[in-house]
């Protein structure tokens, strides 16, 4: 199987995009640890997945130095290694620029950016000692675009391609890959909440929401889905030379072609 035993660490995992880069990496042979805020979802999630030698659920806020280093010493404390690193953990926050709140701001790139780097900082040296990793930073389509009212998220997703591209040079000496996702619209509960919400703001029907802003942009109309994700995640994670790092992919029905 592609992944045999690879020990994979996905953060926001417990639900959406993240769990199902889990259930895909789980049917690949990985052993997965669970990431996310609350411990009982985490395990709710990974009991899914397996026993407790295949899966293991850990609650991490990725926002915080200590929560971070303490969950990979867990990971690594459990299953001996970590090999694949997904950092997923994300939110959405819109407001427009001019009124965009301060702490808010911060919160976003907190989670977005903080998580990212403190992740891959815990997860390098365990990566570096083995010879061998990859690392997958979840982006966007606004890691390459831009919309109204998303300046903090775009931001963020933006600046993941830089520390990808870092983590891809310094890594590169030690085995280790690092490459970005970058989705469409995924309905998933992220998407679900700006639904109602840009409704009322735009004052328009919330299937008018889906058809003329989100989906407007695509080819045919269609939603991105979790599998489609989680089998550019797998691509990335089992590619098997530095060919493929410091890249980033669009998986969004031609909504965005860069
Ligand atoms: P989701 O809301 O369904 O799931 C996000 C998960 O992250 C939740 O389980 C949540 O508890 C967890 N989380 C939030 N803050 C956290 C923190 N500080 N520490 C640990 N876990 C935390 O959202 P999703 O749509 O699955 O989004 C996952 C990622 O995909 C995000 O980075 C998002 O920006 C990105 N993304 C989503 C879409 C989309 O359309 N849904 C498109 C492009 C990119």
């Amino acid at each position: 199987m592609q992944l045999e035993n690879k020990v994979c660490l996905i953060t926001g995992a417990a639900r959406g995009i993240g769990f199902g880069i889990a259930q895909r990496f789980a049917a690949a042979g990985g052993r997965i640890a669970v990431a996310d805020l609350e411990a009982k979802e985490a395990a709710a999630a990974a009991a899914t997945l397996g026993d407790a030698t295949r899966a293991l659920g850990i609650a991490m806020n990725v926002a915080e130095e200590a929560a971070v280093d303490d969950g990979v010493a867990k990971v690594v404390a459990h299953f001996g290694a970590i090999d694949i690193l997904v950092s997923n953990a994300g939110i959405q926050i819109v407001h427009p620029v001019e009124e965009f709140p301060f702490a808010e701001w911060k919160r976003m790139l907190a989670i977005h950016l903080d998580g990212a780097f403190l992740t891959t900082r815990a997860c390098l040296p365990h990566m570096y000692r083995q010879g061998r990793g990859a690392i997958l930073y979840m982006g966007s389509v606004h890691s390459k675009e831009a919309s109204p009212l998303k300046a903090a998220y775009v931001t963020a997703k933006h600046g993941l391609l830089g520390l990808a591209r870092v983590v891809a040079k310094e890594g590169a000496a030690h085995g280790v890959r690092a490459n970005v996702i970058c989705p469409g619209f995924v309905k998933t509960a992220l998407v679900e909440k700006q639904i109602p919400e840009q409704a009322k703001t735009l004052g328009i029907s919330e299937q008018d929401v889906v058809k003329k802003i989100m989906l407007a942009n695509t080819v045919d109309g269609e939603f991105t889905t979790v599998e489609d994700v989680a089998e550019v995640a797998l691509t990335f994670a089992t590619f098997p030379s530095n060919a493929l790092t410091g890249q980033s992919l669009v998986v969004s029905h031609g909504w965005c072609m860069n």
